[in-house]
């Protein structure tokens, strides 16, 4: 396990001097975290020790990082199956329970939330990795940051609090529920930082402006948002940007690694935390490697993890690689336009691959229209003999009603025009689509 650095001089430009490490020497570093810790899962009797007893595998096979690609990839499925044969902390767990001192889980829909693990250690690591991304976008110590992601069972309030903590920040953990006492503490407090998702980054701005505040004259200088695609949707960063009279910054975690990558003050890209984690970036059909560029499903194994190490776990999540070195001068790979949807929630549209952060992204961008939208697949969009895609239905809400034809009609033009896709647009009256703070359903499927 690494320790955690020292906080660095408050004019120091990095957090931690392995953001900027030359990328042979970066391999170097994975190739020898990934030994020990396969090691490790090699010993005992874990998933890992099992699957790699039944494919005849050994640390010794691992000659370079290339090699990493022969062991399959590890699925939700299977993590899932573990906790059923050995609950309630499942098999993957790798260290014994009284060793764990954190546990998080799943906010999916499934039956039965799933557990993550952390040591103390793998907390520490935790915190001190996102203290690299808050320096990273120009928090200091003796900045307010006002919290507002949930606590509640769900890992992204206390993740946050701790780095920010240990960055030295004075941080008010205050979730995301009571508006009314969110905008008090902002004001009374000169609150300069926030953390949160970016609807309810929108939301809270909006209803400051309803009691007469404006939210762009208050303290707030930056604001991080994650959980949805947000900062890297460049309308939704705009929009956020200009209600607040502040930076907005976009990061990217998930239950199982926290966190994933997270922008600079470039905002060009979110850096991996490569010597945190090995990124793969594979085709989701055949799971090949796809070059730098080219879109693919991001597939991650932990280098230095104490409780539950996942060994190419499948994110799900399609990326765009960027390895050349970052105008911020760091040299940790980046992600390009961040998350640019789910492997399963990507439409193919007439052979144009289509995600809902670029239908988002033309709907935010048109005045007169509310935030937010929904997709519709269903049969009237389908060939009806072969089931393929020839166009969407999109709902989206018309502000004054009044506007709504003209306003569906320039909306379907736009699409149109941007992204090489037919769209069926239909107004809906304000308020009629789901809100929610914490990861909207865009895509709904049916028959
Ligand atoms: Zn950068």
């Amino acid at each position: 396990m690494t320790a955690v650095a020292a906080r660095p001089a408050a004019d120091a430009a990095l957090w931690d001097p392995a953001e900027a490490i030359d990328r042979a020497a970066l391999r170097d570093l994975q190739l020898g975290r990934l030994r020990s810790q396969l090691q490790r899962l090699s010993e005992g009797d874990g998933f890992y020790a099992g699957r790699f007893r039944e494919l005849g595998w050994s640390v010794a096979d691992l000659r370079s990082l290339d090699d990493l690609p022969r062991l399959p990839v590890t699925r939700k499925a299977d993590y899932i199956a573990s906790l059923g044969e050995a609950p309630p902390f499942g098999r993957f767990a790798a260290v014994p329970s009284d060793r764990i001192a954190r546990i998080h889980f799943s906010s999916g829909t499934t039956a039965k939330p799933a557990p993550q693990f952390w040591t103390q250690a793998d907390l520490d690591r935790w915190a001190d990795l996102y203290a690299r991304y808050a320096w990273a976008i120009g928090v200091r110590p003796g900045d307010v940051f006002q919290c507002l992601f949930g606590f509640t069972w769900f890992v992204g309030g206390l993740g946050a609090t701790a780095g920010l903590q240990r960055l030295g920040a004075t941080c008010i953990p205050a979730g995301n529920q009571d508006t009314e006492r969110q905008i008090a503490t902002l004001m009374d407090y000169g609150t300069t930082v926030l953390f949160g998702t970016p609807s309810f980054m929108v939301h809270l701005a909006l209803e400051m402006q309803r009691r007469g505040i404006d939210p762009a004259r208050s303290r707030v200088r930056i604001i991080a948002v994650g959980g949805e695609p947000g900062a890297s949707v460049p309308a939704t960063r705009r929009r956020i940007e200009a209600l607040w009279n502040a930076k907005c910054y976009d990061a990217y975690g998930c239950l199982e690694f926290q966190p994933i990558a997270a922008e600079c003050e470039a905002q060009d890209g979110l850096h991996l935390f490569e010597d945190f984690s090995y990124a793969e970036i594979v085709d989701a059909e055949s799971g090949a490697p796809v070059p730098d560029g080219t879109p693919g499903v991001l597939v991650l194994t932990h280098l230095d993890k104490q409780a539950g190490p996942l060994v190419r776990w499948f994110t799900g999540d399609i990326v765009v690689r960027d390895s050349s070195r970052c105008a911020c001068g760091r040299t940790h790979a980046r992600l390009i336009g961040g998350v640019r949807g789910r492997a399963d929630d990507m439409l193919v549209v007439r052979g144009v691959n289509l995600f809902p952060s670029a239908v988002e992204d033309v709907v935010r961008a048109m005045p007169g229209l509310s935030d937010e939208y929904r997709i519709i697949v269903d049969k009237s969009v389908r060939e009806a003999d072969t089931g393929f895609l020839n166009g969407i239905r999109l709902q989206v809400e018309a502000l004054d009603p009044a506007q709504a034809a003209s306003l569906t009609e320039k909306l379907a033009a736009e699409i149109r025009a941007r992204l090489q896709v037919r769209a069926h647009v239909e107004a809906v009256p304000v308020n009629s689509l789901e809100r929610s703070t914490h990861k909207s359903k865009r895509v709904i499927r049916e028959a």
